[in-house]
């Protein structure tokens, strides 16, 4: 019986860019989500999952449409729709996902089990999928199952990943380059708020309508597509056309954040961390004053931080509200930031911080 993975992953900046056509800057982690498949004679899909209570069994003839209540099975569930669309399944399968990515804690377990799923039933169906189909249908699965209207940033990194680099991704053409995470004696460090602040596909999907609200309101005096369009200087001359201050805050956030992420780059490519991490302050602060999707939780963490020796960045990571924060600690520092970290946000906030080093890893493939 085949067993797949796919990564979650860490995105050290570039947040909200990805549905505007900007940057992103995402690095694959270590863990995931497993998917073990065997073939029955029921003609029934089954999938289970050890993080999940719910079992749920459909003919696996079809058609599928999105289960309610929010039910995990949709992440999945939107990848085989599409992939069956060309192809009948020649047998039943009982799916079985096991994840070790923290649920809903902006790591992207939902990629990862979207990923997992695409490029298994890619690998048995021998549909011959490249990883950035692979990824695209994960996407897709996501706008129409589960009704987030991402962009591409974490399905593409689960399918791409590769240990020891970043993926610097132009999300409007889908190019991209590996960039060595060459950080020495410097970790990568997330901090789980374990906030019961989660953002929900509603606060995400009205951050992109606002950004498509900045996109009509700039055509009036340049027509653009998309967000990425504008360079930061075009944006200043042009901003007074958006007339709605928070549409124009939502804006500022999107343009400035695709100029830091170019900037974070060559940064990282001429060893110099120091103007990285100073990018990963500037990024947090501008999601928390003009995105306004950090929240209480989220700005202890990153403002605590910002306070200790030996911390060269840390940000809020993934959609914002809950989840966490990514910092880069260096190593003989991060005892002191655990500790320090801890203690101020649980007087803070009353909740318990949890602390990973992350590790990079590889993207989706079969491993047994
Ligand atoms: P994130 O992607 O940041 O972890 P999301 O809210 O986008 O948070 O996705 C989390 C959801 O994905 C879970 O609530 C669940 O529905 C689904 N999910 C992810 N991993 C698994 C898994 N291993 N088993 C079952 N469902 C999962
Ligand atoms: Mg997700």
């Amino acid at each position: 019986m085949p067993v797949y993975f796919a990564p979650g992953r860490v995105n050290l900046i570039g947040e909200h860019t990805d549905y505007n056509g900007g940057f992103v800057f995402p690095c694959a982690l270590d863990f995931g989500t497993r998917l073990t498949i065997v073939p029955n004679s029921e003609r029934i899909l089954r999938f289970r999952s050890t993080n999940m209570p719910q079992t749920v069994e459909l003919p696996a003839m079809g058609p599928f449409s999105p289960l309610p209540d929010h039910c995990w099975v949709n992440y999945p569930l939107g990848c085989i729709a599409q992939l069956v669309e060309q192809v009948e399944l020649p047998s039943g399968y009982d799916l079985m996902y096991e994840g070790n990515v923290p649920l809903g804690a902006g790591l992207s377990s939902s990629a990862s089990i979207e990923v997992v799923t695409a490029y298994a039933f890619n690998d048995i169906l021998n549909l011959g999928l490249d990883r950035t189909q692979l990824a695209l249908v994960a996407q897709k699965a996501e706008h129409t199952f589960a009704g987030v209207h991402c962009g591409i940033m974490d399905q593409f990194v689960s399918a791409q990943g590769k240990p020891d680099n970043a993926i610097f991704l132009n999300c409007d053409t889908l190019q991209f380059d590996y960039v060595p995470l060459r950080l020495e004696n410097v970790s990568i460090v997330l901090t789980n708020s374990h906030s019961p602040h989660k953002l929900d596909a509603g606060t995400y999907n009205q951050r992109v309508s606002e950004c498509q609200e900045a996109v009509r309101q700039i055509s009036r005096c340049k027509p653009i597509g998309r967000l990425a369009d504008l360079t930061p200087s075009e944006f200043q001359s042009l901003q007074s056309a958006i007339t709605d201050p928070v549409i124009l805050r939502r804006a500022r956030h999107v343009v400035t954040e695709i100029q830091r992420t170019r900037e974070a780059v060559n940064a990282l490519k001429s060893n110099d961390l120091t103007t990285f991490g100073q990018l990963m302050n500037q990024s947090h602060i501008s999601l928390r004053d003009d995105y306004e999707v950090t929240g209480r939780e989220l700005d202890t963490l990153a403002q605590t931080a910002w306070q200790i020796d030996g911390v060269i960045g840390s940000r809020m990571t993934g959609g914002g509200f809950g989840g966490c924060t990514v910092s880069l600690v260096k190593n003989e520092a991060i005892d002191t930031f655990r500790q320090t970290v801890s203690e101020v946000y649980q007087r803070e906030t009353g909740l318990q911080a949890e602390f990973y080093i992350a590790r990079t890893g590889d993207g989706a493939r079969r491993i047994e």
